[in-house]
């Protein structure tokens, strides 16, 4: 077996490559479709969006909603009257929320997502979610965030929801002992993964954040080392570490590779022994390599194109570069983190263009004229360069699957290899 060798620890800063940044118009979702993926993982919670018909359809198309199923988001319209300044905003809204709290008692956690029409009134949510607190407390906890998209992309939306839980979350003592906290939406079947692979380590105590209950929300101190798991997160972690918390250095557990790095910067933490490590995580990464293996026949040589949407593309470019020899041609992103991104931009080749923002149109030039094997981006824009011939991979399904961890890698993978096949077979 090798020895592992982790991919570059690097200090923030260390990496100053140049980046392209533009500000133009912009092709993104907004911060409302993290709810879909939140409220299946928070169990007990409910979204309660504050927006127009537009941002109701936007969620219920997104989600899928069954007909018969309780579901646990919801749009409180502004309509006209909201808008014109005729009818009282704040008491709609507690009217709405008395009625949901009455008939959905299941319902432990709610949030108040605000939107760019809550945003153009000036509602204040987060006075509204004090009042209604202290009324439907302590059955009932009320927070909230902003899900608007001025300004913003879609898995802003889910740091402003976990930002918006840490002032909840309840204190440690100064003299505590470790405990690792994983921090960022995963799917439950990664997180059972992962808890499995700490606990043969002899690492705990665990938690992740977001929990499934809002009943067991993890304790935060001095004591907290905090593992990102999404590159998402930087108000979250801005506010985990005013907590005390201390954010552990590493890539994100996207591959064989990044996962390795990412579970050993916590055995480090924890002082767990390198040949137990090695021990432990030895099956599991000797699985992904031989799973991967058969993407890589598909994929090696193949270039590629992102363009910003999730903020994942950086962590994936490097997967897909390093484990699976694809050539990156530019890897935008919306917001580049230097500081939780640093192990990460040290693993990308020298000739990759690495752009943060969007001037679509100017960002559509290069994409062409680079006439990439395939393209990631929007669904706003996958339909038309599908029509020009281009491959495309919809950015915000890399969101909605299971792409972490060792057994996930070569699903992630496949994600990429899948539409070239596609189109090799149709060529054919
Ligand atoms: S929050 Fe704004 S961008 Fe999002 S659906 Fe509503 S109106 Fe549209």
């Amino acid at each position: 077996m090798n020895a592992i060798v982790p991919i570059h620890r690097l200090a923030p800063g260390c990496d100053e490559r140049p980046v392209l940044r533009e500000r133009g118009q912009r092709e993104v979702f907004c911060g409302l479709t993290g709810i879909i993926w939140l409220h299946r993982k928070i169990q007990d919670a409910f979204f309660l969006v504050v927006g127009s018909r537009t941002c109701a359809h936007l969620i219920q198309s997104a989600a899928g909603v069954m007909i018969f199923a309780e579901p646990r988001f919801a749009t409180a319209i502004i309509d006209d009257r909201d808008l014109a300044g005729l009818a009282d905003a704040n008491e709609e809204l507690d009217r709405v929320v008395t009625r949901l709290l009455e008939r959905r008692p299941d319902i432990k956690l709610l949030f108040l997502v605000g939107s760019c029409p809550s945003e153009v009134i000036k509602l204040d949510l987060s006075r509204a979610a004090q009042r209604l607190g202290a009324r439907f407390s302590p059955a009932v906890r009320v927070l909230n965030y902003s899900g608007s998209g001025i300004e913003t992309t879609f898995t802003q939306g889910e740091d402003a929801c976990l930002a918006s839980m840490v002032p909840a979350l309840p204190q440690a003592s100064e003299t505590a002992a470790p405990a690792l906290m994983v921090v960022g939406a995963l799917a439950d079947v990664v997180e059972d993964q992962f808890r499995r692979l700490f606990d043969e380590m002899g690492i705990g105590p665990v938690a992740f954040f977001p929990p499934r209950s809002s009943n067991a929300l993890p304790e935060v101190g001095p004591g907290t080392r905090m593992l990102l798991a999404q590159p998402f997160l930087g108000d979250t972690a801005r506010a985990l570490e005013a907590r005390g918390a201390v954010r552990l250095e590493a890539p994100f557990p996207l591959g064989e590779e990044g996962t390795t790095a990412w579970l050993q910067a916590a055995a480090r933490a924890f002082d767990i022994p390198d040949d137990r490590f090695e021990r432990v995580v030895a099956p599991a990464r000797e699985r992904a390599r031989r799973a991967l293996q058969r993407h890589r026949d598909v994929l090696a040589g193949r270039s590629i194109f992102f363009f910003p949407d999730s903020q994942l593309e950086i962590p994936i470019a490097r997967f897909l570069s390093r484990e699976l020899g694809m050539q990156l041609i530019e890897v935008g992103t919306p917001y580049l983190h230097r500081a939780h991104l640093a192990s990460e931009l040290v693993q990308l080749p020298d000739t990759v263009v690495i752009s943060e923002g969007q001037d679509v149109e100017r960002q559509l030039d290069r994409c062409r004229a680079a006439q990439p094997d395939i393209v990631v981006c929007g669904l706003g824009l996958a339909n038309p360069l599908e029509s020009e011939g281009l491959t495309t991979k919809w950015a915000i399904e890399l969101v909605f699957s299971p792409i972490h961890g060792y057994e996930q890698a070569a699903d992630l993978a496949e994600l990429f290899a899948r539409p070239i096949d596609r189109r090799r077979r149709l060529a054919a």
